[in-house]
């Protein structure tokens, strides 16, 4: 095979000190292979983008790009979060590369199908999607979860790929695409099937974390799910207004049932059935303004339009 296109890999890293040698060795040996086999050009990079990392995370990314200009770096001036570290690294490597591909620092995504995604993306795909086959490795809760929220995106109507989580190649193209999104609440899973082009699906095992602790926890999870739902869709709104009309209608049908009895002559014992329905509007009601709320803070944060991140140092020469 001889094309040599440019491949920069993007891998935001958050405090992974403890991985970060290891993952740069595979993935050095990876790229080696691939130029090698001239199926990537030589100029092809190893782009790390520190997260704000509060560990050594930066000084090894400054170490390895002085043994190896394979490696590059990118730091941003404080953690800015997974999503906002990645779109750093996509749009500063855009302006060399001619396809990325981006993936986590901890190895969890199986490094070996770099190569075909790489032929996809000769066979003239724009979007790999490199997606999970197997969740053996997660925790029963992690599993549940995720399937859970693949599920509410798919009846949200997003256009999500099952099981894919941000392990993807896109090419010059895509990214251009890409740029064009100005939204400051960031949901990158969600986007890139609204770019278009064509696209392509690799499958892998999903390995367990090679080491140090995932950077995601629960409280983290909730807030990226939210944000990925609210961000999309506006069908948490609609579902109020449903209820609130079901709600209403079916008080309507108590109200009578109650005067009917009222004039048979039974008293009613009104105390549960009263406290019931408060209890269940008054909880309603505050859903209904927590979702409301949701979505207004969303507009004040995009009417703010704040940069996503800011770059502090690029090491890529
Ligand atoms: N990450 C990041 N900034 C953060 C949190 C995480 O850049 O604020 C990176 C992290 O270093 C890793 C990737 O995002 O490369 C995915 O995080 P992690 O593996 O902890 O998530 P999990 O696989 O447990 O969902
Ligand atoms: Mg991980």
């Amino acid at each position: 095979m001889k094309n040599s296109d440019i491949l920069y890999l993007v891998i935001p890293c958050y405090n992974e000190e403890a991985v970060l040698h290891e993952t740069a060795r595979q993935l050095m040996k990876k790229m080696k292979a691939m130029i090698e086999r001239n199926m990537i050009s030589e100029e092809s990079k190893i782009m790390f983008v520190n997260d704000g990392s509060k560990d050594k995370t930066w000084d090894i990314i400054q170490e390895l790009h002085r043994l190896n200009p394979i490696y590059s770096g990118v730091k941003l001036s404080r953690n800015k979060g997974h999503q906002n570290a990645l779109l750093a690294g996509l749009m500063t490597a855009r302006e060399k590369a001619d396809m990325v591909i981006s993936l986590d620092a901890d190895l969890q995504d199986d490094v070996n199908v770099i190569d075909k995604m790489v032929e996809k993306y000769y066979e003239g795909s724009d979007v790999v999607y490199g997606v999970r086959s197997a969740r053996d490795t997660d925790t029963f809760f992690k599993k549940f979860t995720a399937e859970g929220f693949y599920k509410i995106m798919q009846a949200m109507g997003v256009e999500i790929v099952f099981n894919h989580a941000d392990y993807r190649l896109m090419s010059k193209r895509a990214l251009d695409g890409l740029s064009e999104f100005h939204e400051v609440n960031l949901f990158l899973r969600g986007i890139v099937p609204l770019i278009g082009y064509k696209s392509d699906i690799v499958t892998y095992e999903r390995h367990e974390r090679f080491a140090g602790e995932s950077k995601y926890p629960l409280k983290k999870m909730l807030a990226f799910a939210t944000d990925g739902i609210t961000s999309f869709s506006i069908k948490p709104i609609r579902m109020i207004t449903t209820c609130g009309f079901l709600i209403f209608s079916i008080s309507i049908l108590m109200l009578l049932y109650f005067i009917v009895i009222h004039m048979l002559g039974k008293t009613v014992q009104g105390w549960t059935s009263t406290v019931v329905s408060i209890w269940a509007i008054g909880g309603l009601q505050l859903l209904a303004i927590g979702v409301i709320g949701e979505y207004i803070g969303k507009i004040y944060l995009e009417t703010k339009a704040r940069p996503k991140y800011i770059i502090e140092t690029v090491l890529d020469k």
